[in-house]
């Protein structure tokens, strides 16, 4: 699919949609512009992730499916579309943050930052935004894109049902002795100051004296459940459920760092790898990952070594480190068409731009995606697919059209 210009742009020609395009690939013809369908639109590798409303997926397993992806004004309905086989290109993009500079300004480095790295696979003239707000078809090392995370609700029933499963996960119980037709039991520990945090979470908590361990009373919550929670992610929950989720688990298993940041830590590396990429859902973006180097314990040796997630909350932008043309074959490509915003963010945080920028640049509405296009406006598909075949043939077409319709568009100063 691609965009397509219809009959209201004959005889106009104000080109206001040619800038906008990242691919230059609104071209002029006689009396109208068409598009070119092989260059319109440059998009993701079928693997790639993007986040919507219902967790993190695959540009491949939404094909064709309505969603809602994450935007800078929060989630927006968009469509996943599968486009041409093309070449892609890997991009590596480090975290940057914002430090002063010795002029008294402010300047992105990647200097605190770790090796850590995101790779996104996407067609060599895919439309990105850039930091200072301009878009670009040809990304190059150096350039900085910018990151987006949500800014989730934390008082819903999902949320409060997200923190349960989260402190199960991190820090509960769950033993097969204890399924009741089909329902799990759970408990969770309840000491220090997570008593008063989290007793309110729970349906039953139930409290007992014990002081020669704990001061104060400590409570053991318990949550019921129709799965053992210990071992399932919330990979298709709700946002906000997600967020309890990872809330609860960093409560249960993470280390707090300085301004509002944590450092996640776990044996269950596929569970941290999850984390990772849905954690901006969170409001948290994935800034550095590791594993430590000792496997002892005080109770034997691991048999997992722990690995370590660095979640920020602080601002984050990722710097282009480099972009590698892929040896493979060309791919299917598929990208999430986002009507009037054009913009949405991949798994790994990063805020990226599709495209449908044109259409709201055309003062006499004549451009659509080939999909939405009016029924009337059908020979319209053939004219903007002619541009392979030549201007003439282009030309010839707009002719016959206009002579046929007897087109007259008045120009835009006497509408
Ligand atoms: S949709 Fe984007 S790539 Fe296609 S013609 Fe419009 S601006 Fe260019
Ligand atoms: S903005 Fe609309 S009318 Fe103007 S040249 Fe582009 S398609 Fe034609």
């Amino acid at each position: 699919m691609t965009y397509i210009i219809g009959e209201p742009c004959i005889d106009i020609l104000d080109k206001s949609c040619v800038d906008v395009c990242p691919v230059d690939c609104i071209h002029e013809a006689d009396r109208m512009l068409v598009i070119d369908p092989e260059e319109c639109i440059d998009c993701f590798a079928p693997s790639e992730q993007l986040v919507t409303s219902w967790g993190i997926r695959s540009f491949e397993e939404l094909e064709n499916q309505t969603c809602r992806v994450l935007t800078d004004s929060g989630f927006e309905p968009a469509i996943v579309k599968r486009f041409g086989r093309k070449p892609l290109v890997k991009v590596e993009l480090a975290p940057a943050f914002e430090e002063r500079d010795r002029y008294g300004g402010t300047r992105l480095t990647t200097r605190n930052g770790s090796r850590f790295r995101r790779v996104v696979r996407a067609t060599p003239t895919h439309s990105w935004l850039l930091v200072d707000g301009e878009r670009t078809g040809a990304l190059s090392p150096g350039e900085f894109v910018p990151s987006m995370r949500a800014l989730p609700k934390r008082d819903s029933e999902s949320y409060r049902l997200g923190i349960l499963h989260g402190l199960v996960f991190g820090d509960g119980s769950w033993n097969k002795q204890e399924i009741r037709s089909g329902e799990h039991l759970h408990y969770v520990q309840l000491y220090g100051d997570k008593v008063a945090r989290f007793k309110d979470f729970f349906d039953q908590v139930n409290f007992s004296p014990c002081l020669d361990i704990h001061p104060g009373y400590a409570g053991t919550g318990v949550v019921r459940s129709c799965a053992n929670l210990k071992r399932l992610l919330p990979e298709t929950a709700d946002a906000e459920y997600i967020t309890g989720f990872i809330d609860g688990w960093l409560a249960a298993d993470g280390d707090p760092t300085k301004a509002g940041s944590w450092r996640l830590r776990s044996t269950d590396h596929e569970a941290l790898a999850w984390v990772e990429q849905a954690a901006l859902i969170a409001g948290y973006i994935a800034v550095g990952s590791g594993e430590e180097g000792s496997v002892e314990t005080n109770f034997g040796v691991r048999s997992r070594p722990i690995r370590w997630l660095y979640l920020a909350t602080r601002d984050v932008s990722w710097r282009v480190m480099s972009v590698v043309p892929e040896e493979a074959d060309d791919a299917k490509t598929f990208c999430a068409v986002v009507p009037r915003k054009h913009e949405f963010t991949l798994a790994s945080g990063v805020y990226t731009g599709n495209c449908g920028a044109c259409e709201p640049e055309c003062p006499v509405e004549a451009i659509f995606p080939e999909d939405a296009l009016p029924e009337k406006w059908e020979p319209f598909v053939k004219i903007n697919y002619a541009y392979g075949e030549g201007m003439d043939v282009v030309n010839r077409l707009v002719e016959e059209y206009a002579n046929e319709h007897d087109v007259q568009n008045p120009p835009l100063d006497q509408r």
